[in-house]
Formats: C-alpha cells, sequence, structure tokens
C-alpha cells in the first residue's frame, strides 16, 4: 500500500488516540502514535499495525514539553515524510475535587498538558503544512470535551476549562490558517468508555452517569474515531473553525 499520507495521533497508545490510530492506517495513512509513559501499549499497538499491511511508528514524547514536541516533529519528518493531518489527542485528567480544594501546582500540570501542549503541536504542524511557509496544506483536529460546555462542577473545572481554551485554540488557528490551506476543527466527546476515568478517581464513573445521558450509555472509542476521521478527510473538505459533539445527546 502507498502510505504517501502521514498522520500524527498525540497520546496514540491507548483510548480514543489508539482508536483513531487504527482507523488512519485503516484508511492507508503512514501513522505516528505518540506516547507519554507507557511505552509497551504503544508498542505493542504499533506492531498490530505494521503487522497488518500499515506503516507506523511509535514515539515516545511528553507533548507539554517544547523541545520534545520538535523531537517528535523531527522524527515525523525524517521517517514518515510530509505531514498531512495532526490530531492533537493527549490529555490528563486529575482526581475529582472542587476548586477550593486545588493548588497551583495541580492546576498548571493540567494546563501544560492539555492547552499547552496543543499550542506546540500546532504550531509545528502548521509550519509544515502552510503554503505560507510552503507546505501542501493538511487538517488539524483537536480533541476537546463536553466538558468545556459543562464546567464539570464537583469534579475537575481544571479540566474543563482547559477544554474551553481548546475550543478557542481551534476557533483563533481556523482563521488564522484558512487562506494558508489548512483546516482546524475539532470534536468534542462526552462521556467515553476509556481508562482516562480511573485517572479521575472513579473507574466506573461512565456506568454512574449514563443515565444522565439521552441516549443512555456511554460512547465508544471508535465512535470519536469516526468524526476525528471525518472531520481530517476530503468529505469534511468546506469544514473549518467547528466543534463536532460526540455526546449521545448530553
Ligand atoms: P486515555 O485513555 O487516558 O489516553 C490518553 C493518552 O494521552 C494516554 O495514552 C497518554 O499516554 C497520553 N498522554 C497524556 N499526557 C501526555 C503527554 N504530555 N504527552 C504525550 N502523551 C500524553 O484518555 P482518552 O479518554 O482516550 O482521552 C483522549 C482525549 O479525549 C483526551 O484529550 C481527553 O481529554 C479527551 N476526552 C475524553 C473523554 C472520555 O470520556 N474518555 C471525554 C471527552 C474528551 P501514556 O499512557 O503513555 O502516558
Amino acid at each position: 500500500m502507498n502510505h504517501s499520507k502521514v498522520v500524527i495521533v498525540t497520546g496514540g497508545g491507548r483510548g480514543i488516540g489508539a482508536a483513531t490510530a487504527k482507523l488512519f492506517s485503516h484508511h492507508g495513512y503512514a501513522v505516528c502514535i505518540n506516547y507519554k509513559s507507557n511505552s509497551n501499549v504503544a508498542t505493542a499497538l504499533a506492531n498490530e499495525i505494521n503487522s497488518s499491511g500499515g506503516r507506523c511508528i511509535a514515539v515516545q514524547a511528553d507533548v507539554s514539553q517544547e523541545v520534545e514536541v520538535c523531537r517528535l516533529f523531527d522524527t515525523v519528518d525524517t521517517e514518515l515524510g510530509q505531514l498531512t493531518v495532526l490530531v492533537n489527542n493527549a490529555g490528563i485528567l486529575q482526581t475529582q475535587m472542587r476548586l477550593d480544594e486545588m493548588n497551583a501546582e495541580r492546576i498548571n500540570t493540567i494546563l501544560t498538558n492539555n492547552v499547552t501542549s496543543y499550542f506546540l503541536c500546532c504550531r509545528e504542524a502548521v509550519k509544515r503544512m502552510s503554503t505560507r511557509h510552503g507546505g501542501l496544506g493538511g487538517v488539524i483536529v483537536n480533541v476537546s470535551s463536553t466538558a468545556a460546555r459543562t464546567g464539570s462542577p464537583n469534579e475537575y473545572i481544571d479540566y474543563a476549562a482547559s477544554k474551553g481554551a481548546i475550543d478557542t485554540l481551534t476557533k483563533g488557528l481556523s482563521l488564522e490558517v484558512a487562506k494558508e490551506g489548512i483546516r482546524v476543527n475539532c470534536v468534542r466527546p462526552g462521556l467515553i468508555h476509556t481508562q482516562m476515568h480511573s485517572d479521575g478517581g472513579e473507574p466506573e464513573r461512565v456506568d454512574r452517569l449514563k443515565s444522565h445521558i439521552p441516549m443512555q450509555r456511554g460512547g465508544l472509542p471508535e465512535e470519536v474515531a469516526e468524526a476525528i476521521y471525518w472531520l481530517a478527510c476530503e468529505k469534511s473538505s468546506f469544514s473549518t473553525g467547528n466543534y463536532l459533539d460526540l455526546a449521545g445527546g448530553l
């Protein structure tokens, strides 16, 4: 298969990122799975994709760190070629608590991992994709959250605010690069069955809250991946600066 299209999926080792990496590979993309710490699952997924005829590399990089983001994109330039799509997906949650219990260290950790990381990866993608810089154009899909709308009271307002920042980044950047061949959109998943909720201290969170979801169930990573792919492919060619909610009606 000709793998001339190249995608980076940050945080691609598990959850929504892993489902996205598999789907892009299915559609013929060469895939870079970025991960921070869990090398076993990221490497296993890359091996699975490669052994089924795809082209995939797993690259360790903490995307909250500028130097590591630059190394990630340089590695993709060298090993896979011209970047076509960036999926900004890596994100973290911390233990549920009210704002009056949060300290600055916690808040800054959320903001650097969920916001600074997306800005840095967007910057590196724009440098490579923008016709202003001699690029061929491209697409950025940011993974935001329903939390940007709900605010996540009593659980993690810091996380919700970080996703609000991603909505604003998506809008501003989409307008900044609209004439330069780059589309920028985001998906806003609701409650999705992934391991992220364990990091928030409640592995069964989706099941606890599903009765509040009009469709009465949580979503699957694969359902989010399909929306990310649609926003990245030519079928959404006139869409930029938009938010696609995937929340079962929530
Ligand atoms: P997940 O299963 O916890 O996966 C998150 C991935 O991000 C992990 O593989 C982790 O890598 C990676 N990561 C975290 N910080 C990183 C960093 N600084 N550098 C590189 N990689 C980093 O979470 P998920 O549920 O699939 O979430 C994916 C995205 O969807 C996140 O942005 C999340 O906020 C968003 N989202 C999720 C839900 C939901 O209900 N699950 C709802 C709305 C939005 P390591 O494992 O290697 O550390």
